[in-house]
């Protein structure tokens, strides 16, 4: 029999889990042909998450939870599901029911058609997000089709099922500060995309703050587009076109009429409008200096604290 592994990242998430292991409990007693292995990722919670998953997990052999020893970030807990599943066919859904379990038949009756390696999901309407959210999301992906040559889809869930080959892929790129949606992209294979309309969360809080949204953005930058490191270049070509023709300027003007070359007002003006863009263009390098010094560095992406699953495996 086949096995899906469905791995679910979850950060205090006490109040979504019981609706979201009673819906999962129900969507798979539907897929009758299917074996099923719940894997769940506390990520470092400090509410009743880990207590939870244990008390599922001595009921219920099908679910496993690999507990990490602090919150290392929703995309490390995807990436130790990825590296532990033991599925045929591998999906990773949201705690808090946004990702709804009952898309998983359709998805997977897409798969079996064998046209697809992959079934994703996106999101048609923002409904119910915060509006400057969904301005700053939009700006984003519009920002990131110009300056990437990676496929990201506005809209797009990282809820998605995919056969083994697609998650082995996906385990090979071993990179900090991951960016699913690009790497997803990236790694290719033929996907269909599922539409749905946005659900609101069943219970509890978004854990992702403007700041750390703003954060992944960079991240998500950094990693899948080169364009921010050619800016000073522009800024260099710019800055020596202008000062050129400046000086010829006040040169014509001095000769000519007689007039001081420059006034110092406007000196002090050009010498910070300088120093800014320099300092402007080092921040932009310091970036990727810094992913590259964080990947140098090849410290695991996650530590286990506790776990019901044997061999686990930590990358
Ligand atoms: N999550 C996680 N670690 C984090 C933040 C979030 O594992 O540091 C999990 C969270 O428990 C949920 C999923 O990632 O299952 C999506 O988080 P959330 O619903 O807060 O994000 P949003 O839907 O608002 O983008
Ligand atoms: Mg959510």
């Amino acid at each position: 029999m086949e096995k899906i592994s469905l791995i679910v990242p979850c950060y205090n998430e006490e109040e979504s889990l019981p609706t979201l292991y009673a819906e999962l409990r129900r969507v798979t007693s539907e897929m009758s042909d299917f074996e099923f292995e719940m894997l769940f990722i506390d990520d470092g919670s400090k509410d009743g998450t880990l207590a939870l998953l244990k008390e599922m997990a001595s009921t219920d052999e099908r679910v496993k939870y690999i507990s990490f020893s602090r919150n290392f970030g929703k995309e490390s807990a995807m990436y130790a599901g990825f590296c532990n599943a033991t599925g045929d066919y591998v999906a990773s859904l949201d705690a808090d029911m946004q990702d709804p379990p009952s898309l998983l038949p359709k998805m997977m009756e897409i798969i079996k058609s064998g046209e697809y390696d992959s079934v994703a999901t996106r999101r048609v309407m923002r409904k119910g997000e915060p509006r400057i959210r969904s301005m700053f999301a939009r700006a984003f992906y519009k920002l990131m089709y110009k300056i990437s040559d990676v496929d990201i889809v506005d809209g797009a869930r990282d809820f998605r099922l995919m056969k083994r080959e697609m998650v082995n892929a996906l385990i090979s790129m071993c990179e900090h500060d991951r960016f699913s949606k690009g790497i997803f992209g990236w790694i290719g294979f033929k996907t269909y995309w599922l539409p749905f309309e946005n659900v609101k969360r069943v219970a509890g809080k978004t854990k992702w703050s403007f700041h750390k949204l703003f954060k992944y953005s960079i991240d998500g930058i950094v990693a899948f587009s080169d364009v921010p490191l050619k800016i000073p270049t522009w800024f260099g070509i710019a800055s020596f076109v202008g000062s050129a023709g400046m000086l010829a300027f006040s040169l014509v003007r001095t000769l000519a009429y007689d007039k001081p070359i420059m006034d110092w007002p406007l000196l002090v003006c050009i010498i910070l409008l300088m120093s800014g863009i320099t300092l402007c263009c080092m921040g932009i390098m310091g970036l990727y200096l810094a992913k590259i010094n964080k990947e140098c560095r090849r410290r695991p992406q996650y530590v286990i604290s506790s776990t019901n699953k044997e061999n686990v495996i930590v990358k």
